[in-house]
C-alpha cells in the first residue's frame, strides 16, 4: 500500500467506496463522477502506477476480472455495449496514479461525450447494491 494513494486507501477500506466486486486480487467500485450509469473502476489491490509498471501476471488477472464485471454489468443494466478506458500519465488524462480500468456502459444512440458528471451519492449507493456481483 502506498501512503498517499487514494485508491490504495479505498482498497484498504480506509476510504469508502460503492463496491461492485471484490476478490483477493482486485476491487471494482463505482466511479464517483461517472461518464454514464454504472461507470465502474477495476483496480488491483496492490499498488502500481500505470500499465507499464504493473507485472504481466497481475494485468492478466485484472483484465479477466474486467471481463467478468463488464459481463455482469451488461446483464444487470441491459446496456448495449461498453468502453474500456485505461489512462497512463497526466498527458493522457490519468488523474489517479494507481493503475485502473474504467468500464463505461453504453446505450445505442446515447449522447455520451467523455465528461464527468457530479455523482449523486445516494443514487450511486443504491446502484452499487443493485449491480453488485
Ligand atoms: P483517470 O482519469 O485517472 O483515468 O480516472 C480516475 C477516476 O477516478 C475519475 O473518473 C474520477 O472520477 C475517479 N475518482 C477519483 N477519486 C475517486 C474516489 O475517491 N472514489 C471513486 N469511487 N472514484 C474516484
Ligand atoms: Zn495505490
Amino acid at each position: 500500500m502506498k501512503n498517499d494513494c487514494i485508491f490504495c486507501a479505498i482498497a484498504a477500506g480506509e476510504i469508502p467506496s460503492f463496491k461492485v466486486y471484490e476478490d483477493d486480487l482486485v476491487l471494482a467500485y463505482l466511479d464517483i463522477n461517472p461518464f454514464s450509469k454504472g461507470h465502474t473502476l477495476v483496480i488491483p489491490k496492490a499498488h502500481s502506477t500505470g500499465l507499464l509498471e504493473t507485472d504481466d501476471a497481475t494485468l492478466a488477472a485484472v483484465i479477466a476480472r474486467v471481463k467478468k464485471v463488464a459481463a455482469h454489468i451488461t446483464a444487470k443494466l441491459g446496456c448495449d455495449g461498453f468502453n474500456i478506458l485505461q489512462n497512463n500519465g497526466e498527458a493522457a488524462g490519468q488523474t489517479v496514479r494507481h493503475v485502473h480500468f474504467h468500464i463505461i456502459p453504453r446505450w445505442a444512440g446515447d449522447p455520451l461525450v467523455f465528461e464527468n458528471h457530479k455523482g449523486d451519492m445516494d443514487a450511486l449507493k443504491a446502484l452499487a447494491e443493485e449491480i453488485r456481483l
